[in-house]
């Protein structure tokens, strides 16, 4: 039995309400802004449990309206994770900060302890990723932000739902970005982000960044950006929130499923699953003795499994200027040794057991 990867023809497979919705709003012309946003906002700020939620273009520019709404500047040094996906290097270079690496812990997030010896007098600001489902250690950083007065805006993109001691990824800093990207775990049709926060003037400001700085049809009062949610993927997706708890569930039931059995396989380790942390599983990495030989395997079984990343992006040409020739092991190490497997809302225990008999056929040959 094969096992895909992407899901995205399930998901959206049998909406007929939400087609009836958008069939309706089409009459309405109320395409940009609008009403079906202002109620998108007030979903996912409900959802995440922050005061406000604004729709943006995408992920990425979730990151880089909230750096500019919250000063950062050309030039200024921004601390990041070594092993993030492109688009949180991305979003501080395109305002033309200055992107600072930390290397990664073995839970796929910046090592903490490694932060306080990268602040320069030019630090203004740390954005952690929360990578792969896992949270960084937000206390820490926040201790560390307080200290040397940085701004913190968490890259959420990939671990919506995500908490440490209850408290939700996104709801630690300044503020915490999504993304509604299809492949993100509560995803659209098309690209979209969302910033939260619970800072009023932040809000005000990114709410003028995010459409050109107006702050009515015919006053510019600041210079900012056409980065608004689209109206129509806002309906998409408060059509998906009612299930978004639901869906990080199941993920999470799947990934203990997996876990229980690939662990009982001695060439396979399974990360730290820290008690207080609520894992969502955007991506389902363990890590595997011959890695390269595992993944290859499950390919000829039809067994999509994947890298998350097989390249760090401190490493990629164009980053490298920031790194500086500089290098991270454990970021390393984690592209060398990790594997990722289907373990989304819509497998059943057939296709995990699937996996888990592929991975005891290779090792046992
Ligand atoms: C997906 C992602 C982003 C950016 O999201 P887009 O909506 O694709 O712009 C940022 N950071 C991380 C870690 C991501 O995985």
């Amino acid at each position: 039995m094969a096992v895909r990867y992407s899901y995205l023809k399930e998901q959206f497979e049998n909406c007929p309400e939400l087609w009836d919705e958008l069939k309706n709003f089409v009459s309405t012309g109320d395409f940009t802004l609008g009403e079906p946003l202002a109620r998108f906002e007030v979903n996912f700020s409900k959802l995440i449990k922050s005061k406000y939620a604004i729709g943006v273009g995408s992920g990425t520019d979730a990151i880089k309206l909230s750096l500019v709404a919250l000063g950062i500047k050309p030039g200024d040094e921004v601390i990041t994770a070594a092993n993030t996906f492109v688009a949180t290097v991305g979003a501080i270079c395109e305002i033309g900060a200055i992107p600072v690496f930390v290397d990664a812990d073995k839970n796929f997030c910046m090592d903490t302890n490694s932060i306080e010896k990268k602040i320069t007098s030019k630090t203004k600001a740390i954005v952690p990723v929360h990578f792969t489902g896992y949270m960084a250690d937000m206390i820490s950083v926040l201790n560390i932000a307080k200290r040397y007065n940085l701004i913190v805006v968490e890259d959420a993109c990939q671990s919506i739902l995500a908490n440490i001691d209850g408290k939700n990824a996104g709801t630690w800093g300044n503020a915490g970005a999504f993304s509604l990207h299809p492949l993100k775990n509560i995803n659209v049709w098309s690209d979209g982000g969302v910033i939260v926060t619970d800072d009023e003037n932040l809000y005000k400001k990114l709410q003028l960044l995010r459409n050109h700085g107006l702050s009515d049809r015919d006053t510019v009062q600041i210079l900012g950006y056409n980065s608004r949610l689209d109206t129509f993927q806002a309906i998409v997706g408060s059509w998906l929130l009612p299930k978004a708890v639901e869906i990080s569930d199941k993920r999470i039931s799947n990934a203990k499923y997996l876990d229980e059995n690939l662990s009982t396989i001695s060439q396979i380790t399974i990360p730290d699953r820290p008690k207080n942390m609520r894992v969502v599983y955007h991506i389902y990495s363990v890590f595997a003795e011959n890695r390269d030989g595992l993944l290859e395997f499950c390919k000829s079984k039809n067994i999509q499994a994947k890298i998350h990343y097989p390249v760090p992006i401190y490493k990629q040409i164009p980053v490298k200027k920031y790194s500086k020739g500089e290098i991270f092991p454990n970021s390393d190490w984690l592209a060398e040794n990790s594997i990722s497997f289907p373990c989304d809302q819509h497998l059943d225990e057939n296709h995990l057991n699937e996996i888990i008999l592929t991975c005891k056929e290779f090792y046992n040959k």
